[in-house]
C-alpha cells in the first residue's frame, strides 16, 4: 500500500516541523516523510537545494550557499532581472555530507552546478519559464544574471556526497506573477529560491508549468536516454581550466562514502552493479526483458528508492551475512543472488523496484526470494544456491515470517502475493497448475500457488520442483 502524495497545502503548513525532523534524522532532501491529515499524506524532506559550496551572490560578494543566515543580504530579482539586495528570510539544509541521491549536475560555460532533482532554473526565452533540474536537456538554455542565454553543455544524474542547503529571499505568501524577489544568482545562472520551489511541489507558481515539467522525460530514464543519449549517466568531462567554484570532483568508481571527499559527484553509471553469469535471478531472462515495457515509476521517484533501501536495512538486521545492493541506475527488471569469493550477495535492480505493480510488500517478497536462494536449503542448483521453486517457497514461508513479526507477516505477505499476481499477469489463485519446473523458474501461476502454500504451510506444490 502506498500513501497518497501531498495534495496541496498540508505539507507546506507543517513544513518547519518536517524540516526539523529531517535535520534531526539526518535525511537528505527528497526523503519521503509520512504525515497525517484527513487522508494520511506523504510529504518529503523539503530541500530543493544547492550543494554546499555553491556560490550565491550576496550584497557585497559571492558566498557559499550554506553560509547565508537569516537577515544576511542576498541579491534577488524577479523575471525582469532588476536586482536588489534583500534580507534572507529562510535558511536551512542538511547538517553535513551525506549521499544526496538523484543529484543533477549541470555543466555550462566553464563551470557546473550540483542541485537536487527538483531545483528550478529560469530558462532563456520569452516565456520566462522555470524548469526542474531533472528535466533539463542540452537543448534548454539557462539565463545569466544580466539576461544572456547560457548554453547547457551537459546534464548528468548521479549521487553527490555533500550537504545541501537553500535560502529564501522573500516569503511564500503570495508569490508575485513576476516572481519578484524570488530569483537568485546561483554560480552565475538564475534559479528560484526555496519559497518558489517548495510551493511548486504542490501548487502552481508563476513561471512553473507543472504540466510541461511532468510530461518531460526524467534525466536518466530510458525515455530520456532514447531522446538525448547515455551521456546523462556517464562521467562528465570537465574541461581543462574547469572553474571549480563549487569544488566539485568526480568519482570514476562507486567507492564507500568514507573514501570519497565531500563534494564528490558519483555518476549513475559508476554505481551499476555487475552480476556474475551464474547468479540466480527472480525472473528468467525472457520474462525480465518483456517486463521492461510495463509501466514504471520515475527514475527520480524518491519513495520507491527509499522503500527498497528501507527493506534492505530491515532485512540486514535478520540476515547480516549478506552484501546487499540496490542498483537504482539499472533499468533491468530483476533481482539476483550469488556467492563470489565466499561472500553472499543480493541485488535489487532499479527497473524492478520502479515497476508500478510492486509496492513495498511485493519488493519485500522479491528480497525474501533472493535471501532464500542463500538460506532456503535443498534442492540446490549448480551454483549451490536453492532452486527457484524452493526460493519461492522458503522465501515466503521462512524469510518473510522471520523478518515480519506475527500479524505484520500477513500484512506484508497477502498484498505481496496480490502484487505478484498482477506483476506476473496471472490470477491471484492458490490452485497449482500441473507439471514440474525442476530447478528452473516455475510459471507465474505456479509461483502464486507456491506463495499461498507458504502462507498456509500446505507444502510446496509439485509444479515448483
Ligand atoms: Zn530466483
Amino acid at each position: 500500500m502506498a500513501l497518497p502524495p501531498c495534495d496541496g497545502g498540508h505539507c507546506n503548513t507543517v513544513d518547519p516541523e518536517i524540516q526539523a525532523a529531517c535535520t534531526a534524522a539526518g535525511w537528505p532532501g527528497g526523503t519521503p516523510v509520512p504525515t497525517r491529515d484527513i487522508n494520511g499524506v506523504l510529504c518529503t524532506c523539503p530541500c530543493s537545494c544547492l550543494a554546499f559550496g555553491t556560490m550565491v551572490e550576496g550584497s557585497n560578494a559571492f558566498k557559499a550557499i550554506e553560509t547565508f543566515v537569516v537577515g544576511d543580504e542576498i541579491m534577488a530579482t524577479g523575471v525582469d532581472l532588476d536586482w536588489s539586495p534583500r534580507p534572507v528570510v529562510f535558511s536551512a539544509g542538511t547538517t553535513g555530507a551525506s549521499r544526496q541521491k538523484n543529484t543533477v549536475l549541470v555543466r555550462y560555460q566553464n563551470t557546473a552546478i550540483a542541485v537536487t532533482h527538483d531545483h528550478l532554473f529560469l530558462l532563456a526565452g520569452e516565456d520566462k519559464e522555470l524548469k526542474r533540474a531533472d528535466r533539463l536537456t542540452t537543448q534548454d538554455r539557462l539565463v545569466s544574471p544580466d539576461g544572456q542565454a547560457v548554453e547547457i553543455k551537459g546534464v548528468h544524474i548521479g549521487e553527490y556526497l555533500a550537504g545541501f542547503h537553500h535560502v529564501a529571499a522573500t516569503n511564500t505568501d503570495p508569490i508575485g506573477e513576476g516572481l519578484e524577489g524570488h530569483l537568485l544568482n546561483t554560480n552565475g545562472i538564475v534559479s528560484a529560491d526555496y519559497a518558489v520551489q517548495v510551493t511548486a511541489l504542490s501548487q502552481s507558481v508563476a513561471g512553473f508549468r507543472a504540466d510541461r515539467n511532468e510530461s518531460a522525460p526524467v534525466v536518466g530514464s530510458d525515455e530520456y536516454i532514447a531522446a538525448h543519449g547515455r551521456e546523462c549517466l556517464q562521467t562528465p568531462e570537465l574541461p581543462a581550466g574547469f572553474d571549480g567554484q563549487s569544488a566539485i570532483s568526480i568519482a570514476s568508481v562507486n567507492a564507500a562514502d568514507a573514501d570519497l571527499a565531500s563534494g564528490t559527484f558519483i555518476p549513475a553509471e559508476a554505481t551499476l552493479v555487475r552480476v556474475p553469469d551464474d547468479a540466480c535471478s527472480f525472473l528468467p531472462p525472457d520474462v525480465a526483458e518483456a517486463k521492461k515495457a510495463s509501466p514504471k515509476r520515475s527514475f527520480s521517484d524518491a519513495t520507491s528508492r527509499e522503500l527498497a533501501e528501507n527493506l534492505i536495512t530491515h532485512h540486514r538486521a535478520f540476515y547480516p551475512d549478506v552484501t546487499y545492493h540496490l542498483d537504482w541506475a539499472s533499468t533491468e527488471v530483476n533481482a539476483y543472488a550469488w556467492v563470489e569469493n565466499g561472500v553472499r550477495h543480493v541485488d535489487l535492480k532499479g527497473g524492478l523496484v520502479r515497476d508500478m505493480d510492486l509496492e513495498i510488500e511485493g519488493v519485500s517478497l522479491v528480497l525474501a526470494h533472493e535471501l532464500a536462494h542463500h538460506y532456503g536449503g535443498p534442492p540446490v542448483g549448480g551454483s549451490g544456491l536453492s532452486c527457484e521453486g524452493q526460493a519461492d517457497y522458503r522465501g515466503v514461508s521462512v524469510v518473510m515470517r522471520k523478518v515480519w513479526f506475527q500479524e505484520h507477516y500477513f500484512l506484508m505477505a497477502d498484498p505481496a502475493i496480490a502484487q505478484m499476481a498482477a506483476f506476473f499477469g496471472v490470477p491471484n489463485s492458490p490452485t497449482a497448475p500441473g507439471g514440474s519446473a525442476g530447478c528452473a523458474h516455475p510459471a507465474g501461476a505456479c509461483r502464486i500457488a507456491t506463495y499461498h502454500a507458504a502462507v498456509t504451510f500446505t507444502g510446496k506444490p509439485a509444479c515448483a520442483g
